[in-house]
């Protein structure tokens, strides 16, 4: 009873409602919102150009929502206006709340001047100033955890697409996030190298991790998720449940859309 009432109350790991954001006359957001719990794994999918990114890129405010509401484990993002452009109030709580948060991209985004085992201990070391020798340790754990342990001190050219996103998740996780945030991280591999990188999100889900997902990978999504989002032309146009959302929907757009992508 006691932990049912602590769920019931403890705030969202992510909290987003109501958001809007636009690029010059682009309205790209038109009002969404999305609560993600400990544990949840939320896939957002929709055709290109439906927003998915956009949204992903406001959690984290690598983009900076003209209107609505983020909150982080319930702590909320104070935003204000400069020359009327959207902007933090506040740029210490964005450094902080970022760290909570930890963004894998589309193509990688790895440091090429640097190796593996360097690329997953710079934000440890020089933004939450973890000792060396302890960041070390950690990164070849997690560097073991997604199959790259031998190519630790590889660099990344020398290594194939989906051992640099497993690199770049090993990356993200080292800075301990609360919420793992994922844009599309299977897209620019080559069809064989998809399935390496799928296991470890795939395990990252079991271990009841947060996560949001934008993917294309509808077997995926349907598997892993605990909550659908189907974004069409910057709105919500169905989401619930897996199983809603690709057997049960009411929704003509999200049917033709799934029929598409599979
Ligand atoms: P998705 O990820 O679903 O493909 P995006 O969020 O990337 O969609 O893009 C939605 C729309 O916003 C597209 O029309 C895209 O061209 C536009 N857009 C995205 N980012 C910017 C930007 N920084 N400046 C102008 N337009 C943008
Ligand atoms: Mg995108």
């Amino acid at each position: 009873m006691q932990q049912a009432n602590e769920t019931e109350t403890k705030a969202p790991a992510v909290a987003v409602d109501d958001l809007h954001k636009s690029f010059g006359e682009l309205e790209v957001l038109k009002g969404i919102s999305l609560s993600a719990r400990d544990g949840d794994v939320v896939s957002i999918i929709g055709a290109s150009g439906s927003g998915k990114s956009t949204f992903l890129r406001c959690i984290n405010l690598l983009e900076v929502p003209d209107r609505g509401r983020i909150a982080i484990n319930g702590e909320e993002i104070r935003l204000t206006e400069r020359r009327g452009e959207p902007v933090p109030a506040d740029r210490r709580q964005v450094e902080r709340i970022r760290t909570r948060l930890a963004m894998v991209f589309q193509s990688f985004n790895l440091w090429p001047h640097m190796t593996v085992l360097g690329n997953v201990i710079e934000a440890p070391v020089h933004v939450l100033g973890v000792p060396r020798k302890e960041a070390v340790e950690q990164a070849e754990e997690l560097l073991g955890r997604v199959g790259l342990y031998e190519k630790r001190d590889a660099y990344p050219a020398f290594l194939s697409g989906g051992q640099c996103q497993r690199a770049a998740i090993a990356r993200a996780l080292a800075v301990q996030p609360d919420v793992m945030l994922f844009d599309e991280p299977t897209s620019a591999l080559d069809p064989e190298l998809v399935g390496e990188v799928l296991k470890v999100i795939q395990s990252l889900a079991e271990e009841g991790r947060t996560m949001i997902l934008v993917t294309h990978e509808m077997a995926f999504a349907r598997d892993v998720s605990t909550h659908v989002m189907f974004l069409h032309e910057g709105l919500v146009e169905e989401e619930g449940a897996p199983d809603k959302v690709f057997r049960q929907t009411s929704s003509e757009r999200c049917r033709a859309f799934l029929s598409r992508a599979s």
